[in-house]
């Protein structure tokens, strides 16, 4: 290891995702405590159950979208979106095992900074004891949120040749993102499975040609083109690519 440090950006970003990830487990409890107080009776039991069964489920579509988006359209120099979700992917593509070089601070932060807003906005709703519908909304929204956070330490398992058994356990069970599952989305065309949470929506997104059908949606409507697969240009990197001997390691693209 050296006193090399493991990542490779700013150290103002770093703090940010510390922060982040600090203020995305507080808000966790504060939404934690808020459904624990408006469970009323056995109903509302089963209103959590279902939420937090639904959030997860969620987790995965939102994963799939957001993968989607930043596979298919835009360049790494794109507004906002592109240094900060199509260049993270377009790098994963070409070096599909850095990831697991990615420590827990860089794995998860980047994700917190964009659910912690939302999640301090859902702290404010009060819940009163039997307001099933409510106690449905704050608690899938909850569950959403902590998915989510996992979603990058899924993705992350899935591409670790030897996790820990528990893990392997969890993706044979198929309750998180299974390895060779994962390995569909990184084989050519590259055009399929972007869901990486459990990956449970990827083989019914397939089926109802989801992706094609969003495609030809937003040909129609904003003329949005969509990419066909290609690797980073120089041109379009707007950031330094890992070192020489990370690229040593992974020397053939995804
Ligand atoms: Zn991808
Ligand atoms: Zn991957």
């Amino acid at each position: 290891m050296g006193n090399k440090r493991s990542y490779d950006y700013s150290p103002v970003h770093r703090a940010l995702e510390i922060g982040a990830i600090i203020a995305m487990f507080i808000l966790a409890g504060v939404l934690a405590w808020r459904s624990w107080g408006g469970i009323a009776d056995q109903t509302g039991w089963i209103v959590v159950a279902s939420a937090i069964f639904a959030g997860y489920v969620g987790a995965d579509f939102v994963s799939g979208i957001v993968h989607w988006l930043a596979d298919t359209y835009g360049t790494e120099k794109t507004f906002i979106a592109g240094p900060n979700l199509v260049r993270p992917f377009r790098e994963h593509h070409r070096w599909p095992e850095d990831i697991t070089k990615h420590d827990f601070i860089e794995t998860n932060g980047n994700n917190c900074l964009i659910t912690v807003p939302v999640m301090a906005l859902v702290a404010l709703i009060p819940i009163a004891p039997g307001q099933h519908v409510v106690l449905f909304g704050v608690t899938a929204f909850l569950s959403l949120s902590l998915s989510v956070f996992a979603t990058n330490q899924f993705h992350k398992w899935a591409h670790t040749a030897t996790p820990p058994s528990i893990v392997r356990a969890m993706q044979a069970c198929r309750l998180i993102l299974p390895r060779d599952h994962h390995q569909i989305h990184h084989t050519p065309p590259f055009d399929r499975y972007y869901c990486i949470t459990t990956g449970w929506l990827n083989w019914p997104l397939r089926i109802l040609r989801f992706y094609e059908i969003s495609e030809w949606t937003l040909r129609l409507v904003l003329r949005w083109e969509p990419r066909a697969y290609t690797l980073p240009t120089d041109d379009e990197r707007v950031s330094p690519s890992p070192s020489p001997e990370t690229r040593e390691q992974q020397p053939s693209p995804a």
